[in-house]
């Protein structure tokens, strides 16, 4: 028998059975790759949040630019390549349900650069437009 299990992993890959970047417990299949690919959007701010963090972990810098509010959206977008990311925690949320029109986002995004270990954390505002959830801005750190 070979033993192919003990090869080393090629890092950070996501295809559509890997568990979701996102931290749900589902594939990225049933979890955010519906969003991503215009089939679904995403019902809650936290949801949105979670696929906006996922379109990073895959690069798809084309879900990123539009689920950004209009008013704040950047012309373009440039991924860091070396970047990988590795984790997210949801700290806390405020509205974003489908009976909202606006809502926050607490989360810190896990990532390692050049094998160094990060973090970066943010306080996220969204807002509904024309029915789905977009990313307006983040509040000022307390
Ligand atoms: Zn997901």
């Amino acid at each position: 028998m070979s033993k192919q299990k003990n090869k080393p992993r090629r890092p950070a890959a996501v295809t559509p059975a890997s568990p979701c970047p996102c931290g749900r417990a589902e594939t990225y299949r049933d979890c955010c790759a519906p969003f991503h690919q215009g089939h679904a959007t995403a019902p809650t701010a936290e949801r949105l949040m979670r696929s906006r963090y996922s379109a990073f972990a895959v690069g798809d810098t084309g879900y990123l630019l539009r689920t950004w509010h209009p008013t704040t959206r950047p012309a373009g977008l440039d991924l860091e390549p070396a970047q990988r990311w590795t984790g997210l925690d949801i700290l806390g949320a405020t509205g974003g349900s489908a009976f909202h029109a606006e809502g926050t986002v607490e989360f810190r995004a896990h990532y390692s650069l050049h094998g160094q270990a990060d973090s970066q954390y943010e306080h996220s505002r969204f807002v509904r437009e024309g029915g789905q959830w977009v990313y307006l801005d983040a509040l000022p750190s307390a």
